[in-house]
């Protein structure tokens, strides 16, 4: 069971955790808890590693220590209020189980986890609750895996201890169509298949971290999103991720997920020969940018081309500065950079076999005048960037079009 920052936000929110707990142990399972840390906490001791640091933003081995403080006082906290009702539990800090990972402070990769220690909480008919996102290296120094880290231990503790269900309790009843706050009709899915959601989560939608998705569809756990906002057994509403193939009706789009928080930077005059765009794409991986969509302009040989890609507004700053430094091996005339674009992406496993689902895309948006300014598919996806303002406008009337609001 896992229970995310809103989940845990003041000592009753972990009192009606305990009572989750409880049910589940009424119901005849041995259960890992895996918390976050209280809402807000991360990004405050995030801000302290930054005043301590001077606008220093690093990530090492101390900035772990500093941000991974949070999970392990929920983690305590539960435990405490479990053992006051007569519940034998144990609290763990990632460290002490342990779950071992490489030494990438600040975005780790779990290495190994050693599950003898829940079993031994087990035999000795013990609830175990674990701070979530944060591990250890093989040298011994505390990591983090990343904002959003705790789904992922969360599942990696469901595949060490090969559990019957992961179950991730947030302050949304489940996985919707698009995000309820633009669309108000917006749907629960009972069903989501783990590409679509790992398409989702990778395309911007919050409700679970991206590499635990592609945990969970790795070691086959079964996954369920739930929330933790109402009392055990009051309402069973959830989303439960499964195999495409446990589908019974395939979707043409099950989705719509917009992404705000996208920039586009394009390179003008780009000379147009043969190795550029790896010059300009080693620079940026170098410089450690993630990219995603790349549009090249046509050009006829000998003339220069221009280049566009898309990332994260936060790494902006970031691959400014590595491309100012390669502009001579690049060549380029000029560079510009727009903050001002969003992404929105429809998903859906049945896009794979229908035609004409980009077609209505476009259409859509150009009914209501909305410019597409880059385009990029695979094969469940189809995602485009516009301008920001048009967010909303976009995402209801895709919505609409797709009739995602519909029960079926
Ligand atoms: N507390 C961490 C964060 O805010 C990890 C998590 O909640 O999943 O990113
Ligand atoms: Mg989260």
């Amino acid at each position: 069971m896992k229970f995310g920052g809103t989940s845990v936000a003041t000592v009753e929110r972990i009192e009606r955790v305990a009572r989750h707990v409880i049910a589940a142990r009424k119901d005849g399972y041995k259960v890992v808890v895996n918390l976050s840390a209280m809402a807000g906490e991360t990004d405050r001791l995030v801000g302290l590693t930054e005043m301590a640091g001077r606008g220093d933003v690093s990530r090492t081995a101390d900035y772990d220590a500093v941000v991974s403080t949070g999970e392990q006082v929920t983690a305590g906290l539960l435990a405490i209020i479990l053992r006051r009702q007569g519940i034998p539990a144990r609290s763990f800090a990632g460290w002490q189980v342990p779950l071992v990972t490489d030494d990438t402070h600040g975005s780790a990769e779990i290495i190994d986890i050693d599950a003898t220690a829940f079993e031994t909480s087990f035999e000795r008919g013990e609830v175990a609750v674990v701070a979530g996102f944060q591990g250890v290296t093989a040298d011994g120094r505390v990591t983090t895996l990343g904002r959003g880290g705790s789904d992922t231990t969360a599942v990696a503790f469901a595949a060490a201890i090969n559990a019957a269900r992961c179950d991730i309790y947030t302050d949304v009843d489940g996985v919707y169509t698009t995000d309820p706050r633009i669309v108000p009709d917006a749907r629960r899915l009972d069903r989501i298949s783990f590409e679509e959601m790992l398409e989702m989560a990778s395309q911007g939608a919050k409700v679970l971290q991206t590499r635990s998705v592609g945990l969970a569809m790795n070691h086959g756990v079964q996954v369920r999103v739930l929330s933790s906002l109402c009392e055990p057994g009051e309402k069973a509403a959830c989303t439960i991720i499964v195999d495409e193939d446990d589908i019974m009706e395939r979707r043409v789009v099950s989705a719509v997920v917009p992404s705000r928080a996208e920039a586009k930077i394009s390179l003008l005059g780009v000379p147009n020969i043969p190795g550029r765009s790896a010059i300009i794409f080693a620079a940026l991986a170098d410089g450690k940018v993630n990219i995603d969509m790349i549009v090249q302009s046509q050009a006829r040989t000998g003339e220069a081309a221009n280049l566009s890609f898309t990332l994260k507004e936060g790494d902006v700053a970031r691959a400014l500065a590595v491309l100012a430094e390669y502009k001579d091996e690049i060549g380029f005339s000029d560079i510009v950079a727009d903050q001002n674009v969003s992404k929105v992406s429809i998903i859906g496993v049945g896009m794979n076999d229908h035609s004409g689902v980009a077609a209505k895309m476009f259409k859509t948006l150009g009914d209501r005048s909305i410019n597409i300014q880059n385009i990029s598919t695979s094969e469940i996806k189809i995602s485009v960037l516009i301008p920001s303002e048009y967010t909303e406008l976009a995402v209801r009337a895709l919505h609409d079009a797709f009739s995602l609001g519909e029960v079926r």
